[in-house]
């Protein structure tokens, strides 16, 4: 951390060029995150990032290329990267030709900002793309991630993060090694109510947490998707919207669950469900004796984050989808701003890697690392019947 300050200060005088004048004017300190402060000073077109990347030139945005262009890229985060400060959709990756013409007419990319999976790795050479953010099926993330660090760039990878501890192990290492940084896409971190509540939990307003009611479900369309498939998903509604409830019951406690039990439902349509879980249940222990519930389904839908505690509850339903989210707590209602979640995301994701800070780990590789073993713990302690000690 010292060297990388200093050199950002050699950085900085280097490229303000004179002497006395530059001297008297405030150093930037990356870590104390004064992009803000310094932005309405004017000097950001003077300054380099320390990883030489510029930084906050007025207008400048991170240039995003997303891979994978189906239905969260499309609906999502492409209008949502129409919004965005930090950073604007600058490139493409698909296999399918007629999706590149229509993405490239209505955003106005040019062509040689558009990939296939096979030209993918062509990026390295791409200036006009800093970071590239992974859209496709769960089991496919490991691979995309990879050589999204290998091309030399940072990296946004959809939730899960991948299917086993050991892929996300691997995405962790490329990043490092290719010293880029790895966010996943946690967008319900960056938005208000969510921060709200992980306030209240995190710092007991209401007296410490006594029990968690976390689940999140939704009925499935199309059986034939790769959400159906066990080795693209890596199972069924836990993979997909169940980590939400696993996140809300860590966020609002502010804790490592020390053991977990679980149970898979009958299935009620068991054609449909050959591959992945229906619905399921489980309960995490806290090590405060915080306790939490939780249901996921692919056929009924439920969308709630309840915390009972010694004084008092709060509460966000809905609390995990695109919003707008709603709370309430023992002794009113939360009144937060409606945002667009994954423009706040990608905003604060980028506003990190402009100011060349480190990305709270929260938000990282390593959380969503977290998550997908605690997954993985969750269907053991189904499969088995048994009490899953958590503890490392
Ligand atoms: P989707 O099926 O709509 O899109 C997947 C894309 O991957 C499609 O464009 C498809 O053509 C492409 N693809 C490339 N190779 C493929 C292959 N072999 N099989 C299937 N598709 C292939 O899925 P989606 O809903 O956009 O989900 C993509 C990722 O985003 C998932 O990891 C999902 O969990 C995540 N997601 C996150 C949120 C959120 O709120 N953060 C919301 C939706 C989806």
């Amino acid at each position: 951390m010292k060297n990388q300050q200093s050199n950002s200060r050699r950085t900085f005088l280097r490229n303000l060029g004179t002497g006395a004048s530059a001297l008297s004017l405030p150093l930037l300190g990356y870590a104390d995150n004064q992009f803000v402060q310094n932005e309405t000073s004017g000097l950001y077109s003077l300054l380099t990032n320390p990883n030489g990347e510029p930084l906050g030139q007025p207008g400048r945005k991170l240039g995003i290329a997303l891979v994978g262009l189906g239905y969260y890229s499309k609906n999502l985060l492409a209008p949502a990267l129409q919004e965005t400060k930090n950073c604007r959709l600058a490139g493409i990756v698909t296999g399918t030709p007629a999706k590149a013409e229509e993405w490239m007419k209505k955003y106005n990319i040019p062509k040689e900002n558009v990939y296939d999976y096979k030209t993918f790795d062509r990026i390295a050479d791409n200036k006009d793309i800093d970071v590239i953010y992974v859209v496709l099926p769960n089991s496919m993330h490991e691979e995309y991630v990879v050589r999204a660090a290998q091309a030399g760039k940072h990296v946004i990878c959809e939730k899960p993060m991948a299917i086993t501890p050991k892929a996300c192990q691997n995405m962790i290492d490329a990043c490092k090694k290719a010293n880029k940084q790895l966010a996943i896409g946690y967008r319900l971190h960056y938005e208000p109510f969510t921060k709200e509540v992980m306030r209240l939990g995190q710092e007991k307003v209401f007296g410490p947490i006594k029990f968690v009611e976390a689940s999140d479900g939704f009925r499935i369309g199309d059986p034939t998707q790769w959400r159906m498939k066990k080795a693209m998903a890596g199972g069924g509604p836990l993979m997909d919207v169940g980590i939400y409830a696993v996140q809300g019951a860590r966020y609002v406690t502010g804790e490592e669950p020390i053991s977990v039990t679980a149970q898979f439902s009958p299935k009620t349509e068991p054609e449909k469900f050959k591959e992945v879980e229906e619905t399921m249940f489980w309960q995490f222990q806290f090590p405060s004796g915080a306790v939490s519930n939780s249901t996921t389904s692919y056929t009924a839908g439920v969308e709630r984050l309840y915390a009972s505690c010694e004084k008092g509850w709060f509460e966000l339903s809905p609390a995990f989808g695109y919003g707008p989210l709603k709370g309430r707590t023992s002794k009113g209602p939360i009144e937060q701003p409606v945002v667009n979640h994954q423009a706040m995301h990608m905003d604060g994701v980028c506003n990190d890697l402009l100011a060349g800070k480190k990305l709270p780990d929260h938000v990282t590789g390593g959380e969503g690392k977290r998550d997908v073993t605690l997954l993985q713990a969750i269907y053991q302690a189904a499969e088995t019947g048994k009490k899953i000690n958590l503890r490392a």
